[in-house]
């Protein structure tokens, strides 16, 4: 424990949940906080009286636990939460989703970026990782909102793009804003190529390159279906992890989404080269994707985060629920009731995201991390009793019953107000600007 250190605040709810090694769980807890990272975590009586004069904040019947981390989602599109659904993937993209995504600005995409991160800080997400188009404005809307954020141009190889006329352009666009956010407390920059079917090999190899030299991330969609298998398989003769690896793209700074058809061996090699996995349930069960082998991964010592995906194929940016749907997903798959236990889903929305975003500074609540933490209400009926905590945060709780989230250190979000942001403004000017979405 550190001492000697101011306090700024104190933070003391009736449980804390650390998530640190031992996953120690601390009953009349604190969490003592200095500029943007935790001074201690401790019992309440003891650290009221070693911090006599920091602000108090009582949280009272309710569990203070880190954030949760986002780890794959596409926040610009809650502009089409609801515009398309429950139709096959390819008609679904095609005749939906990609015309609208051609009539898009910069400022519908920051706009549906800020709702996205509304809906994430009210269930208490404190960080996530995402790639779209005009992610330059997501860069913008993250900075304001105060988030935690590893961010992305997505590109293919498809050009003209909505923000580049050719892959010179898309490389130029990665080493100017590697220098606009290099030094940003909260943001960083990774290269994200949309997936193996619709980039070149040797737009991935300059992708994966290009993240090297500007210090940047890796990520990509992978092995998402048995038909991205089925072609990575007629084009290039590999499955498309076996591609990735000959092409030399799997290493400690990249993270893959979706991961789903996967076979034993693939993880033991995902695993070796230190790659972080996103596992996104809902996304895939929706899309009728299949179902992740995490428990595979898990064993081979491959770590596997949580994501939603984007808000037109969950549809809601709500790590809550995606911990519960982890779950079922894996025992009503595996048949069963031991699959992915609460405890393993929390590991995934919290230690698990903290991998997936490379950042060994979140993910639990001990001295020296970030102060990114959230406080969940144990008052509503759906959270009591409380014989296990954790089996009510991933089993019962709807992400409603967030009263707080801390990020870097700053109160974003407390008892129902948006503190970072004028949410009222912010609805009435999405529910303007989804007239652009018309369908043909
Ligand atoms: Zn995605």
């Amino acid at each position: 424990m550190l001492t000697g250190n101011h306090c700024d605040t104190l933070y003391t709810a009736d449980y804390v949940l650390t998530q640190n090694a031992s996953r120690d769980i601390i009953r009349y807890g604190a969490v003592a906080v200095s500029g943007n990272s935790i001074l201690s975590v401790g019992h309440s009586d003891m650290l009221s009286i070693m911090y006599p004069d920091a602000r108090k904040v009582d949280l009272g019947c309710a569990v203070i636990l880190p954030g949760l981390i986002n780890g794959h989602t596409h926040v610009p599109m809650s502009l089409l939460r609801g515009f398309s659904d429950d139709k096959a993937l390819m008609d679904w993209l095609t005749q939906d989703i990609f015309p609208q995504e051609a009539k898009l600005t910069p400022e519908l995409v920051e706009l549906g970026a800020m709702f996205s991160m509304a809906e994430m800080l009210r269930t208490g997400t404190t960080a996530f990782y995402d790639m779209y188009m005009l992610e330059r404005s997501v860069f913008r809307a993250a900075d304001k909102m105060g988030m935690r954020a590893v961010l992305g141009e997505s590109v293919t190889q498809f050009f003209p793009s909505l923000s580049c006329r050719d892959a010179d352009a898309y490389f130029d666009l990665v080493r100017e804003q590697a220098m606009e956010w290099i030094n940003h407390p909260r943001i960083r920059q990774a290269v994200v190529p949309h997936a193996p079917y619709t980039t070149t090999p040797e737009l991935l190899q300059r992708c994966y390159r290009t993240a090297e030299e500007t210090g940047a991330l890796f990520g990509m969609h992978l092995a998402e279906t048995q038909a991205e298998t089925e072609t990575c398989l007629k084009t290039f003769g590999k499955r498309p992890i076996a591609y990735c690896h000959d092409l030399g793209l799997l290493s400690p700074i990249s993270t893959f989404f979706h991961v789903v058809d996967t076979q034993q061996q693939e993880a033991e090699l995902l695993a070796s080269t230190q790659c972080a996995v996103v596992h996104n349930p809902a996304s895939n069960m929706k899309l009728a994707s299949g179902v992740s082998p995490i428990d595979t991964m898990h064993r081979a010592g491959v770590s596997v985060g949580l994501g939603t995906d984007g808000p037109a194929s969950n549809n809601a940016q709500n790590m809550v629920r995606e911990m519960y749907m982890a779950s079922m997903l894996q025992k009503v798959h595996q048949l069963s009731p031991t699959a992915c236990p609460a405890q393993m889903a929390l590991d995934m929305a919290t230690r698990g995201g903290a991998a997936a975003l490379h950042d060994p500074y979140i993910g639990s609540l001990e001295p020296g991390m970030r102060a990114d933490f959230i406080a969940l209400s144990l008052t509503p009926p759906n959270m009591q009793p409380v014989h296990n905590v954790v089996s009510n945060i991933v089993y019962a709780a709807t992400g409603a019953e967030n009263r707080l989230t801390v990020v870097d250190g700053r109160e974003l979000y407390r008892d129902g107000r948006f503190l970072s942001c004028d949410y009222e403004a912010l609805r009435s000017e999405i529910q303007q600007a989804v007239t652009w979405a018309t369908k043909s």
